[in-house]
């Protein structure tokens, strides 16, 4: 628990919200400025910043609640489909820094639209792959 974490405070009960899932690892409510009707938010119940710092086995519980909670929330809202993202660091959107993955239900219609795609230089693909793999070495 941070003393200064909303995340944390919201999983202890000092911040309010509207819970819609908790088991013994992770706890899951109602996003405040939702992108769409039943945006929900996955948090662990440790305080972990981000991808970066949490551990696999925390990541994992996230992730299995993110599973289960999806087609729920597309059922009861009677989504066309959904976004799942986790925002890392501030050049990323990362507001809350106690990690969180966001789950949010797509409509056909609501006009927002989809991330742009741009297109690589001849050979750059390649380097990009090449730098990338050599962190793994
Ligand atoms: P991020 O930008 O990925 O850090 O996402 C933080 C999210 O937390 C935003 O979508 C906010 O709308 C949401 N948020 C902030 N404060 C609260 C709160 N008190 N209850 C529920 N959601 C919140
Ligand atoms: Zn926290």
């Amino acid at each position: 628990m941070e003393t200064d974490c909303l995340f944390c405070k919201i999983v202890n009960g000092e911040v309010p919200s509207l819970k819609i899932y908790e088991d013994e690892f992770t706890f899951a409510f109602l996003d405040i400025h939702p992108i769409n009707r039943g945006h929900t938010l996955v948090v662990p119940k440790e305080h972990h910043q981000n991808i970066y710092t949490v551990p696999q086995s925390v990541f994992q519980h996230v992730m299995d609640t993110v599973r289960i909670l999806a087609p729920k929330i597309k059922q009861a809202v009677a989504a066309d489909g959904i976004n799942i993202g986790i925002n890392n660091e501030t050049a990323a959107g990362q507001l809350v820094f106690h990690l969180h993955a966001h789950i949010i239900p797509r409509f056909n219609d609501d006009g927002h639209a989809h991330w742009h795609g741009n297109p690589y230089q001849t050979g750059e693909i390649e380097t990009i792959k090449d730098i990338i793999t050599q962190e793994f070495k």
